[in-house]
């Protein structure tokens, strides 16, 4: 199973269609959850699902049927079934402590919706444009290399940009022929057999003034125009200070230039996301394919953003999402992630003798081991380097296989 997601070429009236589409998908979230939270609070006992499945009923037989709600039938029935199913699912993850407690949609949370056709599969075909049931025919920026058969069409807009996403039933061919990335493309990118040794094994050093450092000695830098995008961006915000922005309850209207101000904000944001996206794929590509064996550490990347001075880096850096994709690419690639306990004195000891030195500052950029009669003692080493070789040689009771992360709620 892996996903698809590709940009769609929309006109101003399809674009229009897609923003009528969310809005009915979030109504009708919003519909049934406040009508959930109601017969909840009412000491209802029957189950959520059960719940939901009525209010359905009660939705598609009263409340669609108003003439205020005229509009809703000019919408696909695809989209608010599935809204319902969204929601029941929401509350399972809820009841299994994989979420928080499902919330209100709002505008601010930005446009997507999924039509789910209940009929079976659907088949979309390779080439330039998309069949959507109920909704239409739309272009693709780029055309599928081949065909695809799903059930579910996922479409999500980013700043002004619209995209369709479905997970396809099918495995990936281990040695890397189909395109690679599971959230991102689906361009053909031909890639060649992965050409790793299976012994060779890697640790790697997360590091704020270097994204990783590895135990081959190889050191992989963030790329520099994200850095120039954020200070532009900062900047921006700040001569735009004063803009009239809209507030509803005041009856305060958005005025033009202060619309279009958060539209290119939109879209610088997106930019700088596409930005750290694209980075952060190439080099977890690139690791899995050339070693069999990663090791990495485990980040208490909680505690470090409470460091209000690293925590901009950190966050920007995006290390969560650098071991998320290191791990779903393990399947593919053939790899294994190795998660290094944080306990583990990786930074403190000298990776040659052994030898722990405690007073390892933040600042040190080089590591000097304190045992005399050691090489590192004479000859200085590159800080995130030494961890990188520690990572490597961790002692087995520290090393675990990675899982994919689901929990959300117990890092609150
Ligand atoms: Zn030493």
């Amino acid at each position: 199973m892996y996903a698809i997601k590709v940009e769609l070429k929309l006109n101003n009236k399809e674009r229009t269609l897609m923003r009528r589409h969310s809005g009915y998908a979030r109504f009708v979230y919003n519909y049934g959850l406040a009508l959930t939270q109601g017969l909840r609070s009412a000491g209802v006992k029957a189950s959520v699902a059960k719940q939901i499945n009525e209010i359905k009923k009660v939705f598609t037989n009263y409340t669609k049927k108003q003439p205020e709600n005229q509009w809703m039938n000019e919408l696909s029935s695809k989209v608010y079934q599935r809204a319902f199913i969204d929601l029941a699912q929401a509350y399972q993850r809820w009841a299994k402590g994989l979420s928080s407690k499902p919330v209100f949609k709002s505008k601010k949370d930005g446009d997507s919706f999924t039509v789910y056709d209940g009929n079976g599969k659907v088949l979309a075909l390779s080439g330039k444009k998309i069949k959507i049931p109920t909704l239409g025919t739309f272009r693709l920026k780029e055309a599928f290399p081949c065909c695809y058969v799903t059930q579910t069409f996922t479409m999500s807009r980013q700043a002004n940009k619209w995209y369709v996403s479905f997970a396809v039933d099918a495995d990936r061919i281990p040695n890397g022929r189909a395109s690679f990335d599971s959230t991102e493309t689906a361009r053909t990118r031909t890639c060649s057999p992965p050409t790793y040794h299976p012994e060779e094994a890697v640790g790697i050093d997360l590091g704020v003034k270097c994204f990783c450092t590895l135990s081959d000695g190889s050191q992989i830098k963030a790329p520099k125009p994200y850095k120039k995008a954020k200070t532009k961006l900062a900047l921006a915000q700040w001569r735009n200070r004063n803009k009239q922005s809209g507030n509803r309850r005041q009856g305060v209207k958005q005025s033009n230039r202060a619309k279009k101000f958060y539209d290119s904000l939109a879209k610088k944001h997106a930019r700088i996301s596409y930005q750290r996206q694209d980075f952060l794929h190439k080099t977890t590509t690139d690791i899995s394919r050339k070693f069999y064996r990663i090791r990495i550490e485990d980040l208490n990347v909680s505690g470090m953003l409470a460091n209000s001075k690293l925590s901009s880096a950190i966050s920007d850096l995006g290390f969560y999402e650098f071991r998320r994709q290191l791990i779903y690419k393990s399947e593919f690639f053939g790899t294994k992630v190795e998660v290094v306990d944080r306990w583990y004195p990786s930074s403190k000891m000298c990776s040659l003798c052994g030898n722990k030195h405690d007073n390892v500052k933040l600042s040190d950029r080089v590591y000097q081991c304190q045992n005399k009669s050691c090489l590192a003692h004479t000859i200085t080493m590159d800080r995130d380097l030494n961890a990188a070789y520690n990572l490597l040689n961790a002692p087995l009771d520290y090393v675990r296989l990675a899982q994919p992360e689901v929990t959300l709620v117990d890092k609150k």
